[in-house]
């Protein structure tokens, strides 16, 4: 076969390593009436593990040229669709499967990491729980904890859908070709029992408290109600004078509902 051309500005950086590859698999329990969407499979180091779950298997992947590596993959458990994921229509494609639970597997393409997860938050995929390898700096970001200088609005965003916590951490040199950066695998988990909400509320709310990361709450959110803001913010043994990330996503919440 022909040498393999990376393709950098798809991000393919391909998985080597053999223990992460099986620590991956190990973190969910697929069962086989289950359906697994792997984005980006690539030359299909993870696909081929994927399918040790007897599950079926959706794949998506942009470039072409990995067809010939992927072909061996199919069968009637395991499709691979070659679009894009960010433009496909995921929910149509769903309707043609039947399945129990759902789970997004994959080493991610580092370049639209979060539009990926904002996508699969607004289309509304419903994934019971997703393995995702990221930059390891934005696995920090995702599963901060408030009081974090990580602690952003996205962890906020992302962790009223899901729990979000760091797995482990994978060296650069796990991959081939080595990006800049390492890595780490995250693991999110769908929240079932999400407090109910305003969401346009609670989102804009958020994005105002972090406008200016160094400025307080007080200053940040000039244009809103302050009084009643401080009368919440002291349940949780806060004030005006603290920074958005200080602020937990159920006070966060609590405000919002306040207002
Ligand atoms: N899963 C393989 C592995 O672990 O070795 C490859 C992972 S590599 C980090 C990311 C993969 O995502 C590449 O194969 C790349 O071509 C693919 N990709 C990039 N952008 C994509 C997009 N918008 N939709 C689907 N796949 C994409």
């Amino acid at each position: 076969m022909d040498k393999f051309k990376h393709k950098h500005s798809l991000g393919q950086n391909f998985l080597k390593d053999k223990g992460c590859l099986i620590k991956i698999i190990d973190s969910c329990k697929v069962e086989e009436d289950d359906l697994v969407i792997e984005i980006g499979p690539g030359q299909g180091a993870l696909t081929k593990y994927l399918k040790l779950y007897n599950a079926q298997l959706l794949c998506f992947e942009i470039d072409l040229d990995t067809k010939k590596y992927l072909d061996k993959f199919e069968d009637e458990k395991t499709k691979v669709i070659y679009q894009d994921f960010m433009s496909s229509d995921v929910k149509s494609i769903l309707s043609e499967y039947k399945y129990n639970n759902l789970y997004i597997i994959a080493n991610l393409p580092y370049y639209i990491t979060t539009p990926i997860l904002k996508k699969i938050i607004d289309d509304k995929i419903n994934a019971k729980e997703m393995v995702l390898m990221v930059q390891e700096e934005v696995a920090d970001r995702f599963s901060a904890q408030p009081g974090t200088k990580d602690y952003g609005a996205v962890t906020v965003y992302l962790n009223y859908y899901y729990e979000v916590s760091k797995l482990f951490k994978v060296g650069r040199n796990s991959f081939d070709p080595a990006p800049n950066v390492d890595s780490a695998v995250i693991k999110m988990v769908k929240r079932d029992n999400k407090q109910s909400v305003d969401e346009e509320k609670l989102f804009t709310l958020v994005k105002d408290s972090f406008q200016m990361k160094r400025k307080n709450l007080r200053n940040n959110l000039r244009s809103y109600d302050l009084e009643k803001i401080d009368s919440i913010l002291a349940k949780y043994d806060l004030s005006l004078n603290n920074r958005a990330e200080d602020v937990s996503l159920d006070c966060f919440i609590e405000i919002a509902n306040s207002l």
